[in-house]
């Protein structure tokens, strides 16, 4: 017997109602920043997450955050050189108005953090502590030792939670963005994850900030909850992803689990080594070395492997063993124990395995600087599942985090505001909700099929062959043809668990059913880039190409097909030029 049928069949006609002002998909920075501004303003938001909020990707963060600080910053550093790093690490596909914004306001929200309870590092003068992160002109990088991530998510949560405007649903599942049709924002279906109870969350606004997508690749630092549920909402609501495929590999995954070894290492002086003992970046980046950006190091690794010089089972070796017992356990201790406890390295005393990995979408909900869709009345965006272009084609280390805050307050701000003046529009949208709950249930009916899990593995290999570092045009066409096979092959899958508590399949086959649609957009938009540009790199077309590529990719999901269109990329002071480091 089915225990997935339709809802009315399993619940009755009656479904539960919550009506807010505004509901926040996502508790990481982004999410509960941009939720503690609505509430200050007195409106009440509902925050949904899949995980208790500091249980967030938010959390994982090691490295730091990037931030110019008066008076504190090398005195030739400025926050035009910040802005002008991050344009030219983005490969010329940054906002430029996007960028000066983050820059000039990066010291201001180092300062708010630390005056909500958040304690940098510290030099012995009592400044705020700074290291280099990769593509930086003058060492930017503040840090919280190596959990900053989890210093300033704690740090915001108790701001948001002390607000009587906020409430948390956490172990929830945010499945549909409901619109009506006005194009116009009415809320979002969500399941309760303890028993599969879908509600519908009422609100004028809605603001996407569910993090990024590594599930989608073979091969990923992140965690199982980054699913890149948040895109493939938008996509089905008929919002655009801008520049899908620019996907960020990180340089040094820990061989063989992918678990993360922070840029800070080479922050800090570690190098990169290949078999035969060579500094092998010198030959690629002669000035910046190990610290070029993330998207020149990952390929260089990848061409020492591919021409033999790494270590069999394919890595380079990064070697910390020159820092000296002290330091690393000062300012690395989290690489030190994660190489030890998980590739059993003594990284005092020998190079730990790296190779690369998925780490970041550079791609995202289609806003502008005040997190705004331009395609859905109601939709805003912040954090890593909005794409407000200052990343551009490959992100900076450390400014991801500078981002959630920064564009998480804007964020709020500008919901409070369209809050104001936003009416409650009056027709009735019941039988979207019941159709989206219908769907979510349809996705798990088949009881024979493939299993949910056989789907995923071929999608995440896919992705990590074809749509990955290197990537050509019939790598591309592969990949679209596969995505498209196993879209068909979703409609019948089943899943084993059939119980309503706590059926963690039910909701893995949700969340399968959007990658699959982030996958296809993904693969269509790097398919149609006929040129190399920071992370997206083609190897039959292997120049950038400004004259007819300085755009960004807008892409829209109509049922099977892929629609692309292009808008321009914002200049406001720096004009491309030839990208060396
Ligand atoms: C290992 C690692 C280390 C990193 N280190 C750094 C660093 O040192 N410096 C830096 O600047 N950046 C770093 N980054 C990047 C940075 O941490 C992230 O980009 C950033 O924290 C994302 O924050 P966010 O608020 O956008 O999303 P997240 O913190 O990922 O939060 C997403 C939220 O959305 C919720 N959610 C998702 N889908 C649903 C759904 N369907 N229903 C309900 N809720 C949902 C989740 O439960 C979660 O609460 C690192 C990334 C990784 C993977």
């Amino acid at each position: 017997m089915l225990i997935f049928e339709t809802r009315e069949n399993s619940r009755g006609p009656a479904l539960d109602k919550a009506t807010y002002d505004a509901v926040v998909v996502g508790a990481g920075l982004a999410g509960l920043m941009s939720a503690y501004y609505i509430a200050k303003e007195g409106f009440k938001v509902a925050v949904i997450s899949k995980v208790f909020p500091t249980r967030s990707h938010s959390a994982a963060a090691e490295g730091g955050i990037a931030a110019y600080i008066e008076g504190n910053s090398d005195p030739n550093d400025s926050p035009d050189y910040m802005a002008y790093d991050t344009i030219k690490g983005g490969d010329y596909l940054v906002d430029q108005d996007a960028a000066e914004l983050l820059a000039y306001k990066s010291g201001e929200i180092v300062d708010l953090l630390e005056r909500w309870g958040a304690l940098f590092n510290r030099q012995p003068d009592g400044r705020i502590a700074v290291r280099y992160f990769g593509g930086q002109t003058y060492p930017r990088t503040r840090f919280v030792g190596d959990k900053t991530g989890m210093a300033l998510l704690h740090t915001v949560y108790e701001r948001a939670s002390g607000t009587d405007n906020v409430d948390f649903y956490y172990e929830w599942f945010t499945w549909d963005l409901v619109v009506d049709s006005d194009r116009r924002v009415r809320g979002v279906v969500a399941f309760d994850m303890r028993n599969m109870t879908p509600t519908f969350f009422e609100a004028r606004a809605v603001v996407m900030a569910s993090g990024g997508m590594g599930m989608l690749y073979k091969h990923s630092t992140n965690s199982y909850i980054n699913t890149g549920d948040g895109y493939a909402m938008a996509l089905r609501a008929g919002a655009a992803l801008k520049d899908p495929e620019f996907v960020q590999f990180h340089p040094t995954a820990l061989y063989p689990s992918d678990i993360l070894i922070s840029e800070a290492a080479r922050g800090e002086g570690a190098v990169l080594r290949n078999n035969k003992g060579e500094r092998f970046m010198a030959r690629y980046a002669p000035k910046k070395l190990d610290l070029a950006p993330r998207d020149i190091v990952s390929r260089s690794i990848m061409i020492e492997i591919k021409e033999g010089r790494g270590f069999p089972g394919g890595y380079v070796g990064l070697d910390l063993t020159h820092l000296g017992e002290e330091y690393i356990k000062e300012r690395l201790a989290l690489a030190y124990e994660a190489a030890l406890n998980f590739a059993g390295v003594d990284a005092m005393k020998e190079m730990i395995p790296v190779r690369p990995a998925q780490h970041y979408f550079m791609g995202g909900i289609d806003v502008d600087i005040k997190g705004r869709n331009p395609d859905l009345i109601g939709l805003f965006a912040a954090g890593e599942a909005a794409c407000v272009s200052v990343h551009g084609a490959n992100r900076l280390g450390s400014n991801s985090l500078l981002e959630t805050l920064v564009f998480g307050r804007e964020t709020g701000i500008a919901v409070a505001e369209y809050l104001k003046t936003a009416s409650w529009p009056s027709s009735d949208v019941a039988k979207d909700v019941e159709r989206s709950v219908d769907q979510a249930y349809s996705v798990v009916k088949s009881e024979s099929g493939r299993h949910f899990g056989e789907i995923l593995e071929e999608l995440r290999s896919t992705m990590w062959d074809y749509v990955g570092i290197f990537r050509n045009d019939g790598g591309l066409r592969n990949a679209l043809s596969k995505i498209d096979q196993l879209r068909g092959e979703i409609n019948k899958m089943y899943v084993t668990d059939k119980s309503k508590v706590y059926n963690t399949e039910f909701f893995n086959a949700l969340e399968l059913k959007n990658m699959l649609d982030l996958a296809l957009v993904i693969a269509h938009a790097a398919l149609n880039r006929t040129e190399s540009r920071g992370a997206h790199y083609r190897e039959d077309y292997p120049q950038r190409n400004d004259q007819e590529w300085m755009k960004h990719t807008l892409t829209y999901l109509r049922g099977k097909t892929v629609e692309i269109s292009y808008k321009p990329v914002k200049v406001t002071r720096w004009k491309p030029e030839e990208r060396v480091y």
